[in-house]
This record gives C-alpha cells, structure tokens and sequence, in this order.
C-alpha cells in the first residue's frame, strides 16, 4: 500500500516551533518513502479556535515549501461522517448516552467503566455519548517509543465520542478522518501516545485499518514545559524558511543540507531522512535559533 501521512492541527494559534517540527517530520517521512502528504485542520473546538489561524497556518507551511498534496481537510464540515460513526456504534451496542453532570463523575472517580451511565436520563436535555470500552488490553508498536500497551478501560473508562454541548470528541473525530483520508502512518508529538490505544480501538469497532505509528519528541521549553500556545511558544518565522526547517532539521537529529535554497535542503533532507536518533525520546528541549 502506497505511503500516505498527515499534520493535523489545531487552529488555536499561529504555527509555532513544536507545530512545525511534527509537520516537518511527517512531510520527511512521507516524502522519503515516495508517498503522500495530506493536511487536516481539526476545528472541532470553536470556543477554542483563534480565527484566522487556520488560514495563517496553512500559509506558513506554503512558504516554507512544506506543502501537501490535496486541499486540506476541515473538520467542521465532517459532522456527517462522525454522526454515521456514532450511528454504527448505537446500532451495535457500543455506545451509550451519558448525562452525568462533572460532579457526579468526580464521585465515581472521574471516569465511566460499567457501560452505562451512572445518572438518571434526563428528560429534554440532550445526552454526552460514551463508548462501551470492553475489558481488554490494547497492544501496539511505536516506531520510535517501542512496545506500548494500556488497558483503556482502567486507564480512561467509557470515554466520550460526542459532548453534552454537541461537539464531536477529539479520538472519534481522528479516527474518522485518519481512515477517510487513507493514511497509512501517523506521525505526531508523543504527547499523543496516550491517546493512541483508545484510537486504535476505535478503528476495530468501525472496521477501520490501523496505520502505523510514529510518536516524536515533543519540543520543550527550558522549564520542561511543552512549546505551545499556553507557554507564549513564538510563532514560526516564515519570512526565513532556511533558518526556520534547519531548526526543526537539528531537533529531529537531522543532518542540515548545505545547500542556500531551501526547497533543495527540504529535497536533500527527506532523501537522507532517517527518524532512528529520535528512538525512545519523549521530550526534548527546543532551540529553534541555534546557528546552522
Ligand atoms: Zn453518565
């Protein structure tokens, strides 16, 4: 099967150090292996987007000469897909509605484990919807953070697929789109892993194929803290597109081409790409100005 990979962000901010290390590297990845690249903004949180920063994004990895192979995928016109997902998972049993308020999922421990709620239906009020999460362990093998297995059952309970307020969840939603879009591998930040099991069993209850994945060091500040919009994480500059992917080059353990222009160093560096110094690190301190 031919190679198909993925970025997939958030449009909550500009493109920052972090962000553009796990697009890069799924871009190196894919074009390595002679494959395609697809983009997907996952706008399925609108209290929490930053208008404009989806389109602000997008042209950022333009400039950089990071670019995909298709248009890219919004989330927030998927609704259909993830209702029909939900439907299938109604229809056989593995999902349930929940009207448990936060207090009353604090007295249970936080989290849901018996395949069914643990409040009274309550009449007009629209209900979260949970998946009945068997009693089973999840195994897999990352590319770079080795064997992993979680009970997802102990570790997160029954957990959301739709919310209360009629957003879609996060795990349901990727899933979807990771099998509507074909990939094959998954390339992201290892701030993910953890959610990975409960994708993973996801797709078997859908009848969808698991792809391979691959968890990145995530970048952090010198605090230890994740580069992100919350730790004020500088937004990418794209006004200097060598400076900008020899950083991320040098954080993924990557030899920087030295050739000026910068679509022949992105050339240079996916022919050569190879993720192996990256094995078994989860965390890694960013520095993005470091001289080239
Ligand atoms: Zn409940």
């Amino acid at each position: 099967m031919a190679y198909r990979g993925r970025f997939a962000p958030s449009p909550t901010g500009k493109l920052h150090f972090g962000s553009l290390v796990a697009a890069l590297a799924s871009w190196l990845r894919a074009r390595h292996a002679g494959g395609a690249w697809l983009l997907r903004v996952e706008d399925i949180d609108p209290p929490r987007e930053v208008p404009g920063s989806a389109a602000a994004i997008l042209a950022t990895l333009e400039r950089l000469g990071v670019g995909a192979d298709a248009p890219a995928l919004f989330q927030s016109r998927r609704g259909a897909a993830y209702a029909a997902a939900l439907q299938r998972l109604r229809d056989d049993g593995s999902a349930f509605p929940c009207w448990c308020s936060r207090a009353e999922l604090g007295a249970a421990g936080a989290a849901h484990r018996d395949g069914r709620c643990i409040a009274p239906a309550r009449d007009g009020q629209e209900p979260a919807w949970r998946l009945r999460v068997p009693r089973a362990d999840i195994e897999f093998e990352d590319v770079l953070q080795g064997p992993q297995r979680q009970n997802v059952r102990d570790a997160v309970g029954d957990f959301v697929l739709k919310r209360a307020d009629g957003l879609w969840s996060y795990q349901l939603a990727c899933v979807v789109d990771d099998g509507f879009q074909g990939i094959t591998e998954v390339v992201r930040g290892a701030d993910l892993l953890d959610s990975t099991p409960r994708q993973i069993l996801l797709q078997r209850m859908l009848g969808l194929p698991t792809p391979a994945y691959l968890h990145l060091p995530v970048a952090v500040d010198a605090c230890g803290c994740k580069l992100s919009k919350a730790t004020d994480a500088p937004p990418v500059e794209a006004r200097d597109p060598r400076a900008a992917i020899a950083g991320a080059l040098r954080f993924l353990g990557q030899a920087v081409p030295q050739v000026r222009d910068p679509g022949a160093m992105l050339c240079a560096a996916a022919d050569a790409f190879d993720p192996a110094p990256l094995r078994g690190i989860v965390s890694r301190k960013a520095d993005p100005q470091a001289p080239s």
